[in-house]
């Protein structure tokens, strides 16, 4: 079966890695350069949509903000899953803000901000602190202000108005800030049968609003049930077919949703090697047709991002229990170059491998891990 996958990054190259024992051939389509790709060397195979959408047998996403002409022509071949309605409320946060209001799940009291006097006006409504976020085009924290005092507002307005002011299709969302204790994840599928299976939530930590590491959570059955059932609600109404991951803000027990992903999701990378299935395998699973199978957690994983860095010490696999992913990326400062999953037979053994990978790690290309590792 040839599929599709809108995006040429590593979560197309890593789907493709999990569906080739299945037999799935899975190329990318890059958006911005009009080029057919292998999804694993990058190497370009082809031009042009039209082309693409004919050769493939199913489409679809490895990321949300895709410009909506291509979303409507892969809608109309009727082989795009999870589908255009899907992946537009992942881009835009109006949208999302929506749909979670419509499935009566609960987020961040909001409202949507294009001039002085809604701004102003979401001050008074909703209070300080706020977020403000840019509905389009948003992610790893990027497109957000922070306002504490009233005495702010007016630069930060004036910082807000130019920002609009230079992309008439952008529109702001004021979110009150949440007191958060954690954040944590759930990622999961659904498929076109409406079975549903999800993994065990996921505790995230971030740093400057990008995610650095990623562990199951130590959660109540209470909590898992909850986002359980906001998993079920959110993918029965969009008729879900595929991985979906819904970021929570958790505040005293109880689960705020920050955002959706309409994709796999960086918080499932350690399913690779902590889960039966891995979220990749996963999402060709359900869009293909097939049985999803297992979710269930086989032994504590921990993921660790690698930003801004294209080599790490060989010795670090020498730690049993650890994988190193790069990606195949040319290094930029920041940028998601790789990831680390790190297993152990329990958490006491996990929290010693983290220790001994700590020791090895270069200290300044992952702050905070000391912090995490005491909070593990
Ligand atoms: P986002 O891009 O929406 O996931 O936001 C990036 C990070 O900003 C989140 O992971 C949170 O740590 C923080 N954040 C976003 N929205 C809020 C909010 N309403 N209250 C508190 N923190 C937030």
């Amino acid at each position: 079966m040839k599929i599709l996958v809108l995006g040429a990054g590593q979560l197309a190259r890593m789907m493709a890695l999990a569906g080739t024992p299945l037999n799935l051939q899975i190329n990318a389509y890059d958006v911005n350069t009009d080029t057919i790709v292998d999804a694993i060397s990058q190497q370009a195979i082809g031009r042009g949509l039209a082309t693409a959408i004919a050769d493939a047998d199913i489409i679809t996403a490895e990321f949300e903000h895709i410009p909506l002409p291509i979303l409507e022509q892969c809608q109309q071949s009727g082989k795009f899953l999870p589908g255009a309605e899907a992946i537009k409320a992942g881009g835009d946060r109006r949208i999302e803000k929506q749909l979670l209001d419509n499935a009566g799940v609960k987020s961040a009291e909001y409202a949507i901000v294009n001039t002085e006097a809604q701004f102003k006006q979401a001050i008074t409504d909703l209070g300080l602190p706020l977020v403000f976020k840019s509905a389009l085009a948003g992610y790893d924290g990027k497109g957000q202000w922070r306002l504490k005092t009233t005495e702010q507002a007016a630069v930060l307005w004036q910082e807000i108005a130019d920002f609009l002011a230079a992309d008439p299709k952008q529109a702001i969302v004021a979110e009150k800030f949440v007191p958060f204790q954690r954040e944590v994840s759930l990622i999961g599928a659904r498929d076109a049968n409406g079975n549903i299976s999800v993994y065990p939530l996921t505790e995230n930590h971030h740093v400057n609003g990008v995610l650095s590491t990623s562990v199951i959570a130590e959660a109540t059955t209470a909590l898992q049930q909850q986002a359980e059932q906001v998993f079920t609600k959110l993918a029965n109404s969009l008729n879900y077919v595929g991985v979906l991951a819904i970021e929570f803000f958790e505040v005293n027990q109880q689960l705020l949703v920050n955002e959706i992903a309409p994709r796999v999701h960086n918080s499932g990378h350690w399913t690779q090697q902590g889960a039966d299935v891995c979220q990749f395998q996963l999402h060709l699973r359900a869009i293909c047709g097939l049985p999803l199978g297992s979710t269930d957690l086989i032994r504590p994983t921990l993921m660790i991002n690698i930003l801004g860095e294209d080599s790490l010490p060989n010795e670090i696999l020498a730690i049993s229990g650890l994988q190193l992913h790069w990606y195949g990326k040319s290094k930029r400062p920041g940028r998601k170059m790789g990831h680390i999953n790190l297993s152990a037979v329990n958490k006491t053994e996990l929290k010693h491998k983290f220790n001994q990978l700590i020791d090895l790690l270069p200290a300044a290309a992952f702050p905070q891990l000391t912090t995490m590792l005491e909070q593990l």
